[in-house]
C-alpha cells in the first residue's frame, strides 16, 4: 500500500516543479538589485533539499531507511494527502500572486513591487505557509523518522533564518509600506482580530 502514497508524494513534487518552472525561466531574465543571501540561508536550503527530496527518494526507491519506519493508520495517511493537496494549492496561488517578484533566494529585483494582494493579503509568507503544510503532511505520507518526520525541525531552522533576512531586505526596500503591511497581515497564520 505504501507505493500508492509514495506515488502521491512524487506526483506532488512534480506538480510543484511544474508550477515553479515558468517563474524560474522568467527570473533569469530579470536583474537583481539587492541580495540578502547569507551562508546560513544557503545551508538551510541544502538541508531542506535533503529532507524534502533526497531522503524521501531513498525511502521510496531503496530499503536503506527501513530501520526508521513506523506505522500510520489509513485515516492518518489520507489526512496527510489532504493537507499535501492544500499545500500544493497554496504553492500555486502564491506563485500566481507574487508573479515576476518571485525568487527562491532573498533578493530584490530592479523593478520589484511589493505584493499585498491575493493570498498575500491573507498571510505575508504564503509560500512558506505551503511548505509548512507540506512538512505536516510528510510524516503521514512517508512513515519514516528520516524521510518523513525530519523535515519538520529542518523547516523551522530554514524558516527562521530565511524570514529574518527576507523581512530585513523588504523593510530596507519598502520601509513604512512594509511596516504597515506587517501590522495588518500575519506571517504564516492569518491575523483574525
Ligand atoms: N516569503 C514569501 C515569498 C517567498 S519567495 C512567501 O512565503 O510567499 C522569496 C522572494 O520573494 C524574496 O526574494 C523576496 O524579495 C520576495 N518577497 C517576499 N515577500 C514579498 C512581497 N510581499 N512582495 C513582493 N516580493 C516579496
Amino acid at each position: 500500500m505504501q507505493f500508492v502514497f509514495s506515488a502521491i508524494y512524487i506526483a506532488a513534487i512534480v506538480l510543484q516543479l511544474l508550477i515553479r518552472l515558468p517563474h524560474e525561466k522568467k527570473r533569469h531574465q530579470l536583474k537583481v538589485s539587492k541580495s540578502g543571501v547569507t551562508p546560513k540561508d544557503k545551508l538551510g536550503l541544502v538541508l531542506l533539499t535533503l529532507s524534502y527530496g533526497v531522503l524521501p527518494m531513498m525511502f521510496i526507491f531503496t530499503s536503506y531507511l527501513n530501520f526508521a519506519n513506523y506505522e500510520v493508520s489509513i485515516l492518518g495517511r489520507l489526512l496527510g494527502v489532504l493537507v499535501q493537496a492544500l499545500s500544493v494549492f497554496v504553492f500555486w496561488r502564491s506563485h500566481l500572486d507574487l508573479g515576476g517578484n518571485f525568487s527562491p533566494l532573498v533578493e530584490i529585483q530592479e523593478k520589484h513591487q511589493l505584493v499585498t494582494q491575493g493570498v498575500y493579503g491573507i498571510v505575508r509568507h504564503p509560500m512558506y505557509a505551503s511548505l509548512f503544510l507540506w512538512v505536516i503532511a510528510q510524516p503521514f505520507i512517508l512513515p519514516n523518522w528520516l524521510a518523513g518526520m525530519l523535515n519538520i525541525p529542518v523547516f523551522f531552522v530554514f524558516y527562521f533564518v530565511r524570514v529574518g533576512a527576507e523581512e530585513q531586505i523588504m523593510l530596507e526596500q519598502f520601509g513604512g509600506q512594509y511596516r504597515e503591511y506587517m501590522k495588518k497581515v500575519g506571517a504564516v497564520v492569518p491575523k483574525l482580530f
